[in-house]
């Protein structure tokens, strides 16, 4: 591998211009510190070759999507592989410094859907286009309606369904809790779409509610939805078992 030749070249100009050898011992204390550089970079390397596109973002965006792409994949290959990993509090600390301006609460909030939907689909260019989604309209929310009821509300101006009269408040998931909502009881329907709500642009109050854990918890919007929060909507499709389905990708959820 080239990369490692380059890598011992290295070594050996630093052992030329001092006339000396270096052995695997003299590394010892370097070493953790030349994995963990060395696993941040070749994260880099697979969003690059994952997500192309990023490249096209104006710099700041790229610089956040990439820095914070790279840890939570950092994170999950560390872990399966036995090397050290930083806190999350590490990684908040260090991105400020990019400046990746991400609270604590943000960070958590994307590695939920990170950890919980995105990895576990393998989906590297979805969650890049989450945290893009993120970082221009903050938290989205979803929610699952038929077709039908969205082409109501768009000639109505707003959106208020019968759940609201009859609950006090419009059901959502969060971006890891759409699929299982849809499969638990939307089942054998057809026609129905997903409206992404930005949270930040929601008129009425939206809180979360539920057991415990931002894994659990549901967003509920307590009032009539304003269609302006609506940043995209799209089409639920299901797979030959009839199970639904979400698109992967760039285009999965903005
Ligand atoms: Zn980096």
């Amino acid at each position: 591998m080239d990369l490692l030749k380059d890598l011992s070249k290295i070594k050996t100009a630093v052992e030329h211009a001092l006339g000396i050898g270096l052995t695997d011992e003299d590394f010892a204390d370097g070493r953790e510190e030349i994995e963990h550089i060395f696993l941040h970079e070749a994260c880099h390397a697979a969003i690059a070759h994952c997500v192309p596109w990023i490249h096209a973002l104006e710099e700041s965006e790229h610089t956040a999507v990439d820095e914070l792409m790279a840890r939570y994949l950092e994170k999950e290959i560390a872990e399966s592989g036995g090397l050290f990993v930083h806190s999350a509090k590490e990684f908040v600390r260090e991105l400020q410094r990019y400046p990746v301006d991400i609270t604590m609460e943000d960070y958590r909030h994307l590695s939920t859907a990170w950890e919980e939907y995105f990895w576990l689909r393998q989906d590297l260019a979805g969650m890049a286009a989450y945290i893009l989604t993120f970082l221009r309209h903050g938290q989205v929310i979803y929610h699952i309606l038929p077709k039908a009821d969205w082409e109501e509300a768009e000639s109505a101006g707003v959106y208020k369904p019968a759940s609201l009269a009859k609950e006090g408040f419009i059901h959502c998931s969060a971006v890891h809790q759409v699929i299982p909502v849809a499969n638990d009881y939307y089942e054998g329907k057809a026609d129905l779409c997903v409206l992404c709500i930005a949270s930040k642009k929601i008129i009425a109050e939206m809180r979360y509610e539920g057991p415990t854990g931002e894994k659990c918890r549901f967003p509920h919007i307590f009032g009539e939805l304003n269609l302006d929060a609506v940043v995209a909507v799209f089409n639920l499709v299901k797979d030959e078992d009839g199970k639904f389905l979400l698109p992967m990708g760039p285009s999965a959820l903005i």
